[in-house]
């Protein structure tokens, strides 16, 4: 049966943070395809410091490691906020109602996710995966009380349901984030052991031959 996983981001930049929690949990939960969706403008957050082209670019070398991942521009050819609603709609167009969507999540994203915009109507799309993440403890679950969410363990309730489920992936902790990343390069000093224990070899040579988070605080 074909299943598709999905996960948005800004990706700012693309990191083993996001690269090999999704492909530990995509293994467990037999996915063979999972779509890397850049954000273009983020509602939640401040504006991303590199712009879209860039951010591309940089998932695009990434991406060139992990044959399982595919990039997904959908957001980036809209215009306006990146509402997660509307990329779902517009899947679902695409893809039918019938198939299995797994929609990736770390849980740092997860404890916020009743501030997103129609955030009660996101399992009528997808099955949410939550990822475990260092330092973000899964802390926001009163808003599952809504009866519009199901926690499920069972990977079989995820395959045989196209939508609808809540479900806890546990993937070796990834001590990394973008932010972390982007003040290491912003420093003066030199940190090419540090960043290449964190980012791809191309995604380092990209972002210094276009001198990208130069100056960053
Ligand atoms: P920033 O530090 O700029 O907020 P980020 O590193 O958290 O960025 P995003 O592009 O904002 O990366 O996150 C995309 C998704 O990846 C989110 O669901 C986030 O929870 C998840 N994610 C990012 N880093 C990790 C990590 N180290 N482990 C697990 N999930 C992660």
């Amino acid at each position: 049966m074909q299943l598709l996983g999905i996960f948005g981001g800004t990706f700012d930049p693309i990191h083993f943070g996001h690269l090999n929690p999704v492909r530990e949990a995509a293994k467990s939960l037999g996915l063979k395809q999972v779509r890397f969706i850049p954000a273009a403008n983020p509602p939640h957050r401040s504006k991303p410091v590199a712009d879209s082209h860039n951010r591309l670019a940089m998932i695009r070398l990434a991406l060139k490691d992990y044959p399982e991942f595919k990039i997904d521009k959908r957001e980036l050819n809209r215009t306006g906020s990146s509402y997660t609603i509307n990329t779902l709609e517009s899947l679902r167009k695409e893809f039918g109602n019938n198939i299995p969507i797994m929609m990736f999540v770390g849980a740092d994203v997860f404890n916020e996710f009743n501030t997103w915009h129609q955030w009660q109507q996101i399992p009528d799309f997808v099955h949410i995966v939550v990822m475990t993440r260092p330092d973000h403890p899964v802390v926001g679950t009163s808003f599952l009380e809504n009866p519009n969410w199901k926690i499920s363990q069972n990977v079989d309730d995820l395959h045989s349901q196209p939508h609808g489920l809540v479900f806890f992936q546990d993937v070796t902790p990834t001590n990394i984030s973008a932010t972390k990343i982007r003040s290491l390069l912003g420093k003066k000093m030199n940190v090419d052991t540090r960043l290449s224990q964190v980012l791809p070899a191309s995604v380092i040579e990209y972002i210094k031959l276009n001198n990208l988070y130069v100056n960053h605080p």
